[in-house]
């Protein structure tokens, strides 16, 4: 089956790291003609590209330089850890690796659109192992894993665990192993799941260490900010983040910081209150380079020209002597700050969950009709992200595209009501 074309377009913008505007030029072909290619084939609106357009989009690619070492990276994305299948953090990627994953993800997207089905990991089992509260990262990690064709099992709580009896990682981690092909892990403390690695040869994810990493959260955040970048005309490169809120524990903001920092020029604006700035190691790692690092508390100031504004929730699970509560209304993301300091193509974004109790101040849920807020596509790209961190880690990321059949059901044409503004624009 050859490649799909949405997938070779989205990979040659990549890694010509043109927007859509000077990619559609180079080619030859008008920006509207590009749109529609790039829309999904289920969408009225898709049009096939010509045969001839895409022998040229491969030609372009196979003479752009370091094009074979790039093709072969592309076909053998790879996640090791200490030489290992393992994902446990950020710091495992560099910026083609990271490329090479977003390259399997799009593969994914007419399965995470229910459009079409695979069995490629049919008859392997995932252990979802959460010690900490979790909706969203367990759901999706397993929803991912049985979109693969494979089945999942799951344990939540620690109370619940035989953690709670006095079990070592160690052996909780050798004896899911027997059980399981694959592990995602949550526990409360930092680099702890590195310890379930030392216990097993079986594939392990970082799905939240404590206060330390979210690395599968900060690929799915990179991968929407790079395709709504490319509906709106821009590039990673040189672009401009706010990260907003509790830096000091919010673990997704550590790894997408960092994951960022793999691009050039950025321009990070970090707004926390005082006593949650983000921690000195991070820091470290994302004023290396040509990157602009700005703390302030200002949140008023510090959103004032941001292509990104990424929003966190208060961590107060962690808080060891902070006497912060939730924030203060001067520290909210609502409608009219958003109206009055942020772009007509700014992106709102946020891990979730929004805290919604009262006092706790956090994104206001006043914006959740505008456009600009992703929190949902994001949520959405979850899904072939973690299948695409799945196919990478068990080794099954070329049987893919070929396994695909067409679903037997129908799916909606889009999935929430606010996203009917999306449909037909990719
Ligand atoms: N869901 C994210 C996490 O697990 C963000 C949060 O909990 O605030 O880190």
């Amino acid at each position: 089956m050859p490649l799909q074309q949405q997938t070779l377009l989205r990979d040659a913008m990549r890694r010509l790291n043109m927007t859509r505007d000077a990619f559609a030029n180079r080619i030859g072909v008008a920006r509207r003609a590009l749109d529609t290619w790039l829309l999904p084939d289920e969408s009225a609106e898709s049009r096939a590209m010509p045969e001839i357009a895409s022998r040229y989009v491969m030609e372009i690619l196979e003479r752009t330089p370091a094009g074979d070492e790039y093709t072969q990276r592309v076909q053998s994305p790879s996640i090791l850890y200490e030489g290992r299948p393992h994902l446990l953090s950020v710091d495992q990627f560099t910026r083609d690796s990271v490329e090479a994953l977003f390259r399997v993800a799009d593969t994914m997207q007419p399965i995470a659109r229910r459009q079409k089905i695979t069995r490629v990991l049919e008859g392997a089992v995932l252990a979802n192992l959460f010690f900490e509260a979790s909706t969203r990262t367990r759901v999706s990690f397993g929803a991912a894993f049985c979109r693969l064709g494979g089945s999942v099992c799951d344990t939540t709580g620690f109370t619940f665990s035989s953690m709670a009896k006095g079990e070592s990682i160690y052996d909780t981690s050798r004896v899911i192993s027997g059980y399981a092909d694959a592990l995602v892990v949550r526990h409360p403390e930092k680099g702890s799941v590195a310890e379930f690695v030392r216990a097993t040869n079986v594939p392990v994810i970082n799905a939240g260490d404590g206060p330390g990493e979210h690395p599968s959260q900060a690929l799915l955040d990179l991968y929407t900010i790079q395709r709504e970048f490319s509906r709106v005309g821009k590039i990673v490169d040189g672009s401009h983040i706010a990260m907003v809120g509790d830096l000091k524990y919010g673990r997704t903001v550590h790894s997408l910081a960092k994951l960022l920092a793999l691009y050039r020029g950025m321009k990070f604006t970090l707004i926390s209150p005082a006593s949650l700035e983000m921690p000195a190691s991070i820091l470290d790692q994302i004023t290396r380079g040509d990157h602009v690092v700005e703390q302030t508390s200002d949140l008023h100031a510090g959103l004032k020209g941001a292509d990104v504004v990424y929003a966190t929730r208060i961590q107060k699970e962690r808080f060891a002597d902070e006497s912060i509560e939730g924030y203060t209304p001067d520290f909210q993301i609502n409608q009219a700050l958003v109206e009055s300091v942020c772009g007509p193509d700014t992106l709102i974004m946020h891990p979730l969950p929004r805290d919604g109790r009262p006092g706790a101040n956090d994104l206001s849920t006043d914006l959740n009709h505008d456009p600009r807020l992703a929190i949902f596509r994001q949520t959405d790209n979850g899904i072939p992200v973690r299948m695409a961190i799945f196919a990478v880690l068990l080794g099954v990321e070329k049987q893919v595209q070929h396994s695909m059949r067409d679903a037997a059901w129908k799916a909606p044409a889009y999935i929430g009501p606010d996203d009917a503004v999306f449909h037909g624009v990719d």
